[in-house]
């Protein structure tokens, strides 16, 4: 089963993300790990993306789709993959489609700016390994450490709330589009975000039938 999890930044995806991938044992893609991952590694890619995911703008579409084309034809995504984070514009949803890669479900997870800007502030991240958790919501067992892999938690840079505020501006102007383009398709799966994360999941595996 291919899936993609659309919404705005702090909806839950990542989160969402790591429980389908236990459930259905299909890998997540997460765009924005991957571009982090990059960075911390200092490659050509990491060099490119840096400035501009400082700032919370968009890394632009060629980048992101050589990444994902690479990833979705490694062998752990034989029977199936979860998107994170991709497509978000437009023009890659079209490069998805024109790549001739299937997508089953879109499961947009709805939630409001101001729950996000209130989210956002207490997301921690795993520098290791991406797992993202939230200090009242979703804590790790141990403080600042990773339950999957022992790293330690960090705040995002881009998690800063002026930050926010321009990601959520983006994700309106650039990526909220999207639910009409895969409505159109009859992909699109809405489900309520701002429910505890137990309850969203389930809401997740009714839309897909899973
Ligand atoms: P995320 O971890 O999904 O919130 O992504 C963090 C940042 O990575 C975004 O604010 C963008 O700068 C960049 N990014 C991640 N995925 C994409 C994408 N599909 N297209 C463009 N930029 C992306």
């Amino acid at each position: 089963m291919n899936l993609i999890l659309l919404g705005a930044p702090g909806a839950g995806k990542g989160t969402q993300g790591e429980l389908l991938k236990k459930r259905l044992g299909i890998p997540t893609i997460s765009t924005g790990n991957m571009l982090r991952e990059a960075i911390r590694n200092g490659t050509q890619i990491g060099m490119k993306a840096k400035q501009y995911m400082d700032n919370g703008m968009l890394v632009p579409d060629d980048v992101v789709l050589d990444i994902v084309r690479e990833r979705v034809s490694r062998e752990d995504c034989r029977n199936g993959f979860i998107l994170d984070g991709f497509p978000r514009t437009i023009a890659q949803g079209e490069s998805l489609e024109q790549m001739g890669i299937h997508i089953d479900h879109v499961i947009s997870i709805e939630i409001d700016d101001h729950v996000i800007e209130d989210r956002m502030t207490g997301r921690r991240v795993c520098g290791k390994c991406g797992a993202s958790y939230h200090i009242v919501a979703n804590p790790p067992k141990t403080d600042g450490i990773c339950d999957e892999c022992g790293g330690e938690l960090h705040i995002r840079a881009d998690d800063a709330l002026e930050t926010v505020h321009r990601r959520l501006v983006i994700y309106h102007q650039e990526t909220e589009a999207l639910k009409g383009f895969y409505e159109d398709l009859g992909k699109l799966r809405l489900v309520e975000g701002d429910v505890p994360i137990e309850e969203a999941h389930r809401s997740i595996l009714k839309v897909i039938g899973a």
